[in-house]
Order: C-alpha cells, then structure tokens, then sequence
C-alpha cells in the first residue's frame, strides 16, 4: 500500500519570478505618492528599509506550492503513526473548532476577570475533572509540557522537605523512566540515583530499598513505564519511599492504559502531572503548544504556582488566586495554555466516563494485539516479557536481526516509510539494544494493526533476503536517506538544503 505522495517541492524562492504579484492593488493617487514622497524624505536614509529579498508569485502559485509542501508531510490523518510514548493518536477536529471559536482566541490574558467567566469556569471544572481522573486534590494549569509538570514537582518536592527543614538531595529514577525525569531532577538540583529494573521490566525492589535513605528526596515512576508495563509492585515502591521520608512523584504522560481503571492519588502518590497534549486531544509533536497540569494532594497544594483557579460561592463567581505565600515561585507566564485546555475538557466531555475507560481498553487491546503478531517473527525479541499483558505499548529488541543480517532498528524504520507506515520509535528506551518502541493508540482499526505486522514481517523477510534493498531506504519519500547526524540539528538541516539548492540565505 503506496499512500506516500512524491512531490520533489522546490523552495518558493525558486518559484519566485520578478513581478509575479497575488493581489493587484489600485494605483496610488498623484497626491498620496507626493505625500509619501515627501514623508520618506523626512526619514533619515540609514533608517529607510533595504529593498527585502522576498519571493515573489501568484496566489495560485502560492497555493499550490503549500498544498505540495503539505502533501510531502506524514501525519495522522495520512496513516498509522506508532509512535512509543508519544500517543499520536486521532484527536476530534470537533475539538480544532472549539479551539478556534472567536471567545477561545480573542480572550487577552489581562483582562478583568469579571469578562471572562465562561474561561475560568471552564479551567474550575477541567480541574475537577482531572483529580477526578487522577484521584488528585488540586491542580495547577501553568506548565506547558510534560517535562515543564516534572520540573515543577520536583521544586514542590524540595520545598516540602525544605519546610520540614531537611535539605535531601537525591531523586530516585528507575532505568526505565522517560528521559526527561533525570533531566527535570538534575535541573532542579537533585543528584539523580538510578534504580535497576527487574527482569520482568518492573523496579528492582531490592534494590530500591538500598537506594532509599534519609538523604532520598522522592521517586519520580513512570508509569506504566516506557516498556509499556504497569509497575506490579506500586504499593510496595509506595510503602518503601513513604517510609524513607520521600515523596512519590507520577510521571502520567501516558495516562491512555489507566485512564477510568486505576488512579495515582489512589496508589498513594503525591504529584502527578499529565500530558493532555498525548492522552487528552491535541497531537503531540506538532512541535507545541502543549500543556502538562500538575496534580498535587491536599497537603502539598500551597506550593502549588500563582495563579489557581477558584470558585467563590458568595458572589457565584470565578477568579484566578494570586495571593500564594508558600507558591515555589513562577513557571511561566499567565496560567497555561488555553486553548489546548479547551480540547482537553471537550474531549473529556465527549468522551465520558465510560468513553475513556473504553480508550484505555481499545488502547491496551490494540497494542496487545499488535504484540502478539509481531512477537513470532524471525530476529525480534521482546526483553524483559514476563508472559502478561502490557499495556498501550511495547518494546521489541531487533539484536538478533542486527546480528545476522546487519539491518538495524534504524534501517527497518527507515523502510516503514517506504509502505506508508510512520516508523515507531527508535533505540529508547536506552536499556533495550536496537529497540522498535510501539505505540499504536486506541484510534487505529484492526485493519491498520494487520497492515502494520505484514508490513513489518516483509521488511524482515527482505532483511533477510536482500540486507541492501533495506539498509538504502527510504525510496519511496520525497526525502532519501539523511544524515542522522545533521538531521537532528535542525538549524543544520535546513542550511544545508537551502545551501544544496542554491537558495538566497
Ligand atoms: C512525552 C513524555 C514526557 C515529556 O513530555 P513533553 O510534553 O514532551 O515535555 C515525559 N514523560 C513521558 C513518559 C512521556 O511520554
């Protein structure tokens, strides 16, 4: 199945002709060309603007070459996007338009509070929704990632021991967590302790309680963790912490395989933070905005950032909380992204109670699904597999296929593209050699599941076959092969196809 269109689009400088023009405007009256004329006199000549080096063309011109541009790109409405860890699920269009609607957009962050009600009542009840969800009391709307919520709950978690005048240094993190919880401790000024995972893929609990002392400041888990599996001993993980002392951070990026099943704030942890921009509508790795609220219980909600949003039942009215002595200081500016929140609690309300449990179950089958296909081909193992389900994704280790064919995890990706399919993530998590993370969401229909595994057993099969046919793709893009080392500098990237196709800097 080809589903990948073929434009080669040159860059709009190079359509650029002299002359070409999208609007042609009225002739200047005599009198305002002298006026001008003599106003422009006035302006010092350092000061005039230089003669811009802007393209020029048609509207028809124009459009077709954005069309092309956009033909050229891969996305969720083109096909399977499988991203691990990432959610790159089919989000309502219903929730773009409420986004967009004119009372979402013209809304200015300094207006008086008393004109923007409805937005504040919208926040109120999202924040109920969502301890709801995550059997949280509080939360706080400002970060505007993921990795944004954990900074955040690491400030809260040192300024709880802070209060307690204990000056603990070190955060527990498993092997197995998302990248960023090391980065996000490291930043707020922890020293990072790493804790082993068992063979099962789960924390290594022996080990952690040797790691766990008085000098431990908390433990931030992801959860289910980037193997895809749900942490079988959490009361216990909960227990040892608790009892050292330290606080339990929720890393609920991917809330998509408990979301209506099982809560943080019921497994005994103190903040969590979520990503709606993955579980909650809006796609993530659009390059933004997003937004990652941060949940906290009763006893840690005065650290919580200025300003919250609150209800006061005298007046009957909504206002943003600035006034917050114990607060770890600002995040950001204002309280979040809005219109991302708006999708959120559409979403939420679409969906219903029963709608997210039923993602979460639809997610949970899919992956498991998928899994059970992909497992039985030749050169593909599953580490850390204990038998029993995952949950909204899973790891596959392509070591053997890499030893006996020389095709990596990154070949295979490459050739993904080549049938349509986006490649799943490759080599995270860092513990599994040569890994294909997938994470093929609640919104793909079996049909797309068994696309994905044949398409998968013929790459191996070629791999297997014909090495050479698989190690030179992608054929089938509008993009070859590309240097991974410059590709992941995106300012490299683009000098160097300007620079390739000759274009003005
Ligand atoms: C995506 C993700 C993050 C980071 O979220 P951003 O919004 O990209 O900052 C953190 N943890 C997990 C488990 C994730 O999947």
């Amino acid at each position: 199945m080809y589903r990948q269109s073929r434009w080669n689009e040159p860059l709009i400088f190079e359509i650029s002709r002299e002359g070409a023009v999208g609007h042609v405007l009225p002739k200047l009256e005599k009198e305002i060309s002298a006026q001008l004329k003599e106003a422009t006199n006035e302006i010092p000549k350092h000061l005039l603007r230089a003669k811009l080096n802007l393209p020029e063309a048609s509207e028809l011109e124009v459009v077709r070459h954005f069309t092309r541009l956009s033909q050229m790109n891969y996305g969720i409405s083109v096909g399977t996007y499988p991203l691990g860890s990432c959610t790159m699920k089919y989000n309502p269009v219903a929730n773009e338009r409420f986004a967009s609607l004119e009372k979402v957009q013209n809304v200015h962050p300094l207006q008086d509070q008393r004109t923007v009600q409805g937005s504040l009542e919208l926040l109120y009840r999202l924040e109920k929704s969502l301890c709801e969800i995550t059997g949280m009391h509080k939360f706080s709307f400002i970060p505007a990632a993921g990795a944004q919520g954990e900074f955040l709950g690491c400030l809260m978690v040192k300024a709880h021991h802070e209060e307690q005048g204990e000056h603990r240094r070190k955060m527990i993190v498993p092997d197995s967590a998302h990248g960023t919880n090391p980065a996000s401790a490291e930043m707020a000024g922890f020293q990072v302790d790493v804790v082993k995972s068992d063979e099962t893929g789960c924390v290594d609990i022996e080990e952690l309680e040797t790691i766990a002392t008085e000098e431990t400041a908390g433990l931030m888990l992801t959860n289910p963790n980037t193997l895809g599996i749900f942490e079988r001993n959490i009361e216990e993980i909960v227990q040892i912490i608790h009892g050292a002392g330290g606080l339990l951070y929720y890393d609920g990026a991917n809330l998509n395989a408990i979301m209506g099943k099982a809560r943080p704030g019921d497994m005994g942890f103190d903040i969590v933070h979520l990503n709606v921009h993955k579980t909650f509508s809006t796609p993530h790795g659009g390059g933004g905005p997003g937004a990652g609220p941060v949940g906290v219980t009763k006893e840690l909600q005065k650290f919580l950032p200025a300003p919250t949003v609150e209800y006061q039942s005298a007046t009957h009215s909504y206002y943003l909380d600035y006034n917050r002595p114990k607060a770890v200081g600002k995040m950001k500016m204002f309280y979040g992204n809005f219109a991302v929140y708006v999708k959120t609690y559409a979403y939420i309300l679409m969906m219903g109670a029963e709608g997210l449990q039923l993602a979460a179950e639809a997610s949970v089958l899919g992956s498991n699904y998928l899994l059970s296909k992909l497992r039985t081909l030749r050169g593909v193992a599953v580490p850390f597999d204990s038998g029993e389900p995952h949950k909204h994704e899973f790891v596959l280790s392509l070591s053997q296929l890499a030893k006996e064919t020389g095709v990596r995890a990154l070949d295979t990706a490459k050739r993904f593209l080549d049938h349509g399919v986006h490649a799943p993530i490759t080599y995270f998590p860092l513990i599994i050699d040569e890994a294909l993370m997938v994470e093929p969401t609640e919104s793909e229909p079996k049909r797309e599941l068994d696309n994905f595994a044949e398409v998968m057993s013929k790459i191996i099969e070629e791999a297997y076959h014909e090495p050479k046919k698989v190690l030179g793709a992608p054929y089938n893009t509008s993009v070859g092969r590309i240097n991974e080392v410059k590709a992941s500098h995106p300012k490299t990237l683009c000098l160097s196809w300007r620079m390739k196709r000759g274009a003005p800097r």
